[in-house]
């Protein structure tokens, strides 16, 4: 296989076209559709600091690179935020990998544990509530403290290393399960409702397929430590995740166009959702749409576990 523009060995077939891409041409073109991704959808200001959140992944890692890359030499601030779940044998609770590689790049890293944070590792609860999957617990919390920490840190975007698999997954969770509702806030840019308590979400690698992420991590000597959270076996998501994977395989470009029919009718899928005010918690004092936020929700159901008679 030839690289299209320069007849040298190729890395990778581009999804969804017959276009093939040796290493050097594969980088450029990986980094122009980041560029293009963030320049459309208005994603990153002159001004802006922006939050990363880095789990140690190949996704997450390769959005800090990448925008080191394309961000190093404005005045736009990048600072790295990485959250220790407490979940055995998948997150190094000293972040030795996520530290190393932002020394390398120079960029400031932040880091914060559920433990500390909420009190209770995510195992800890877990092995208490059986009923509940742990990614339930593990994205709410998740949320809160990077959009709390963001916050505090003066940092008015946070860039998430979603890709296009994990969108065109998303988008068809929510259409299995009737969620209007959480369908109408996806897209590129989320958390739009304009409200100084909410720091809005980008997701900069979302036209980049998993693949195309693990290529350019691979290529780029990203990926070394990468290990796999145990949870993301479990559950609704990764049942989706390989039906799609093996649509995919079998019709070429499927993902591809689930998400961009789904970005045809987001407008009309916003318009159409009333409009909500935004409140505070009542006990935490987070921004939230109920008078009780998700999180204080489900640490209100952990404690109910953690009672002692
Ligand atoms: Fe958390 Fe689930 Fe992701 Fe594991 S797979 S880090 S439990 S959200
Ligand atoms: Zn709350």
């Amino acid at each position: 296989m030839q690289c299209s523009q320069c007849h040298a060995n190729a890395v990778l077939k581009l999804p969804n076209s017959a276009v093939s891409l040796c290493r050097k041409h594969f980088n450029i073109y990986f980094e122009k559709k980041v560029r293009k991704t963030i320049r459309v959808y208005h994603m990153i200001g002159k001004q802006d600091k922006v939050g990363v959140a880095i789990s140690g992944g190949k996704d997450s890692m390769t959005l800090l690179y990448v925008l080191n890359n394309l961000f190093k030499r404005t005045k736009v601030k990048l600072i790295a935020l990485a959250i220790d779940e407490g979940i055995k044998g998948y997150r190094d609770p000293e972040f030795r990998f996520v530290n190393e590689f932002c020394k390398k790049l120079d960029i400031e890293l932040k880091t914060y544990s559920y433990k500390k944070e909420f009190g209770k590792t995510l195992d800890e609860i877990t092995e208490k509530d059986k009923e509940t999957i742990p990614c339930t617990y593990c994205g709410v919390f998740r949320r809160k403290i990077l959009n709390e920490k963001a916050l505090e840190l003066g940092v008015n975007k946070l860039a998430t290393g979603h890709n296009l698999d994990d969108e065109s997954q998303a988008i068809l969770m929510n259409q299995f399960r009737k969620n209007v509702r959480a369908s109408a806030i996806m897209g590129p840019v989320t958390g739009v409702v304009d409200d100084p308590k909410f720091v809005r979400r980008i997701k900069p690698l979302y036209f980049l397929t998993e693949k195309e992420v693990a290529t350019f991590a691979f290529l780029n000597g990203i990926l070394d430590k990468f290990v796999e959270c145990p949870n993301a076996e479990l559950g609704y998501r990764a049942s989706v995740r390989d039906m799609l994977n093996d649509f995919d395989e079998r019709y070429p470009g499927t993902k591809y166009n689930i998400v961009s029919s789904f970005l045809a009718m987001l407008p009309a899928l916003k318009s159409q959702q009333p409009k909500e005010k935004i409140k505070s918690c009542s006990l935490c004092g987070a921004a939230s749409s109920k008078d009780v936020c998700q999180a204080c929700v489900l640490l209100n159901r952990v404690n109910t576990f953690f009672v002692h008679h």
